[in-house]
Parts: structure tokens; sequence; C-alpha cells
């Protein structure tokens, strides 16, 4: 009989969960101690890809080649690691119920798993357009992405579907990301979204305007201001067409919804403090229940830099909380202090030639600089976010990995600016000399 206690479980095996293992092991892990238990068929891998370098036609990115913690320019961990490392891998295996006063995870074929210390690391789920009681909206050839099944099922429908017409449901970075991908395998891309540009909870009307017009040069077609409210199917149940709001109808061979998602918490609802939709935790992601820990797209922590409780839904905030609770659980047991979580923002996105990165908090009025001018051979431009004051944010599109790090020295320095004129004519410069 398998064994089904473990010192720690790991709940959830995505990003949050390779590098919490990778932490252990750097802490001291005795073999037998750890488990992680995950829906997914597969060890952890950088989930980014799967809307990027996955998609693409030649050289797709593919298992093994992108397990963590490559992502951050760490070891890769294969499968083998974990067995290496006494670390038991219960894969493709989905936790349906937590009873977290007496300690028990049930699987869906009725296993019990019992810990000391549980490190709630599930992620998040795509919203889905059936949700909203959309008409048609589990035909065929509609794909969300979140996981290697979701991608892998996409790109069967890529290959089937050759040279045909997808239409893009979102404009955030899924959206952007999959278009540019669906273009590049010589599809028809049309994107749909309601808000007046792309991005809209980090891009300013005129970095938005950059990547519209961009896109529109690489063929995507854009309407904005309108949304999908239905599919007319044909006698397969596959996708034919895409009814928007305003009347248009779109033909559609493929249809890729990137409207958000939703912290996957409901296992633990009524049983640990919630906070902004995520589970509440310290500096260290200790939650409101004693050795239990909640990290990654999960967890609503104190952002320290900015004095107030923020869920962030990024890679480099799963893969740096995950290591923190870790630390943290190895501190408590060696009778050890440690820091509480200091996090910078970051995000990034990368799609066609173009690769982005932003540090902070986008609060505030806006500096544009550079040359945003999607027609130029080589566009480079870049934001700042000014509140009170100071730099609070800063956005750069094509920088150097060392302008990249200058953007993110003003992001976590916040100097004071008086000008704003002069500091959108020195630009990148100002970042140089923090
Ligand atoms: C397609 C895509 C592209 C992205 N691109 C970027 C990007 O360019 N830049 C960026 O900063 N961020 C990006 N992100 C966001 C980033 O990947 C996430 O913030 C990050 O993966 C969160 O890590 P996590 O470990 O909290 O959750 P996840 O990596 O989602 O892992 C959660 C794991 O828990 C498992 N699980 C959930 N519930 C259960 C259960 N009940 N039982 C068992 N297992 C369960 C899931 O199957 C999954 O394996 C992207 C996300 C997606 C989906």
């Amino acid at each position: 009989m398998a064994r089904n206690h473990f010192k720690y479980i790991i709940l959830g095996g995505g990003v949050a969960a390779g590098y919490a293992a990778r932490e252990f092991v750097k802490q001291g892990l005795k073999a037998g101690e750890l488990a992680i238990i995950s829906k997914e068929a597969v060890a952890p891998y950088e989930r980014p890809a799967l809307s990027k370098a996955y998609l693409f036609p030649q050289g797709a990115a593919r298992l093994p080649g992108f397990h963590v913690c490559v992502g951050s320019g760490g070891e890769r961990l294969l499968p083998q690691w974990y067995i290496e490392k006494g670390i038991d891998l219960i894969l493709s295996t989905e936790i349906v119920k937590a009873d977290l006063a007496s300690k028990i995870l049930t699987s869906a074929s009725g296993v019990a798993f019992t810990y000391e210390i549980l490190i709630i690391a599930t992620g998040s789920a795509a919203i889905k357009l059936s949700d909203f009681g959309v008409q048609g909206a589990n035909a065929n050839n509609i794909f969300y992405l979140r996981e290697i099944e979701d991608a892998d099922k996409l790109v069967e429908a890529i290959q089937s579907k050759r040279n045909g017409k997808a239409v893009i449901v979102g404009g955030g970075y899924i959206g952007l990301e999959v278009s540019a991908a669906m273009r590049i395998n010589n599809f028809t891309v049309t994107m749909v979204y309601p808000d007046p540009w792309c991005m809209p909870r980090l891009f300013t009307a005129e970095i938005a305007a950059f990547y519209e017009a961009y896109y529109v040069s690489k063929g995507v077609k854009i309407i904005k201001g309108t949304v999908a409210v239905g599919f007319d199917i044909n006698s397969d149940e596959d996708v034919k067409s895409v009814k928007l709001k305003d009347g248009r109808v779109l033909d559609a061979d493929i249809v890729v919804v990137g409207v958000g998602g939703r912290p996957l918490t409901t296992l633990f609802k009524g049983q640990v403090e919630e906070e902004k939709g995520g589970i509440k935790t310290d500096g260290y992601f200790k939650t409101s229940v004693p050795n239990v820990y909640a990290v990654g797209d999960v967890a609503t922590f104190p952002l320290k830099l900015y004095r107030e409780m923020r869920r962030v839904e990024h890679v480099d905030h799963a893969r740096k909380s995950a290591e923190q609770a870790v630390k943290a659980i190895k501190s408590t047991e060696a009778s050890k202090t440690l820091e509480e979580y200091d996090y910078l923002p970051y995000f990034y996105s990368r799609s066609f030639d173009l690769s982005w990165q932003f540090y902070g908090d986008n609060t505030g009025e806006t500096v544009l600089f550079g040359n945003s001018n999607p027609t130029s051979p080589n566009p480079k431009f870049g934001s700042y976010w000014i509140k009170d004051g100071k730099v609070v944010g800063a956005f750069l599109e094509s920088g150097t990995p060392e302008e990249n790090n200058a953007m993110s020295r003003v992001a976590s320095v916040q100097p004071s600016v008086l000008d704003l004129e002069r500091l959108q004519t020195q630009g990148l410069h100002f970042a140089f000399h923090i």
C-alpha cells in the first residue's frame, strides 16, 4: 500500500510547487518527508511557455525542456530529480476535499493523504464563458489555456485547421500572446475585447496604441468595445462563428478565450481567512490556520513596499513566495528569525519580436519616453509611473538585461522627480543615474 503520510505536502504541482521543492532541498530535506500532489500528469514546469514558444510552428518548446527552474536561469528539475531527492511526486491526482482541522486531503479516487505542514499552491483556473451562460460556449475548438493539457489540445487544433481563422476573445496578456502565436502559425486572427485598449490593467492608452498598431501591422484584426455573446456550431458541435454583442459575426475555426483567472481556493472555503479573493497570509505566507501556508496565485499577502495586501498572479511572485514559505518553515523549525517578504512586483510578456518588462506599481501620472513608433525598425520605449512626486513604476519595451535592471532599480528606490518634462527627455538615462 502507498504511504500516505508526509511531514510536508505541497498541494498543486505548478510553478510555486517546483520552486518550493528546490528550496526544501537547499534547506535540507530527508527522503520521504515531502510530497507534491498535482492534478497535472507532468512534473512542475514553467507555465508561461504555454502561450509562447509551446505554440510555435517550428522549434516549439516541449517538455522536458521547460521544467522548473529554467525560467529563472536555474537547474531543470526532471522527474528523476524528485526521485533522487526522495520527494513523492503524486501526479494525475486531484484533491477534492481538504479538511484543515484534521489535516486530511482526499483525492477524487478516495485516497486520503495526511500531513504536518501544508503548502497550498493550487494556482488559478481560467474563467470560462460558459460560467456566464454564453450560448454555445461548450462547442468544440473553443479553447482556454492554463495547463499543458489545454495547450496540447490547442496545438492539435492548430495542426488540423491549418491556415484557418482564429478568433481570440480577450485583450490581456494571454490574448496578446496567443494572437501572435496564431498569426505566426499563419491563421487569420481577429482579437475581440470590450476595453478601449489592450491590457488595460497595466498599459496606458499610449503604450497600448503601440502594441495595437504593431499587431495590426502583423495582420491581426482588432475589434474593441464589444464582447462575444454566443457561438454558432455545426452538426458535429464544432464552432463555426462568434457572435458579437454589436451584431457582427466572425467566422472561426478556432476560438481561444483569455478573459482572466480565478484563484483556486474553494477547497478551503470557511476554513481559512480570505482577503481580496485570495487566501490571506502574513509576510511568511502563513495562513490563519497553524501549519498551513499559501503561495503563488492564491495568496493575498502584505506587499511591504506599498503597505497593502495584494494578490499577484505572476510567475516571479509564484517562485519567490514559494521560496519564502519554505525558508519560513525551516527557520521556524530551527528557531531562527527570517525577514518578512519584501517584494517588488515584476511582470513581463513576449510576442512576435517584442518583449516588455514592468517593475513596481502602475498608479499615478505617467510619462512615456523613447521611440514608440510601431513602424520604426527598432522601436524602443518605456514609461514611468509617478505618484506623490516619486517614480513608483517602470515599463520598458525591448530593453537589454542591463536596462531592465536599471528600470527595476528605479521602481524599488522610488526616486523623487519634480519635472516630468525633464524626466521624459531623460528617458532611460534617468534610470541609469539612480
Ligand atoms: C498560459 C499562461 C501564460 C502565462 N504567462 C505569464 C508571463 O508571461 N509572465 C508572468 O509573469 N506570468 C505568466 N503567467 C502566470 C503564471 O504562470 C502564474 O502566476 C503561475 O503559474 C502561478 O504559479 P502557482 O504555482 O501559484 O500556480 P500554477 O502554476 O497554476 O500551479 C497550480 C497547480 O495546482 C494544481 N491544482 C490545482 N488544484 C488542484 C487540486 N485540487 N488537486 C491537485 N492539484 C491541483 C494545478 O493542476 C497546477 O498544477 C501565465 C499563466 C498562463 C496560464
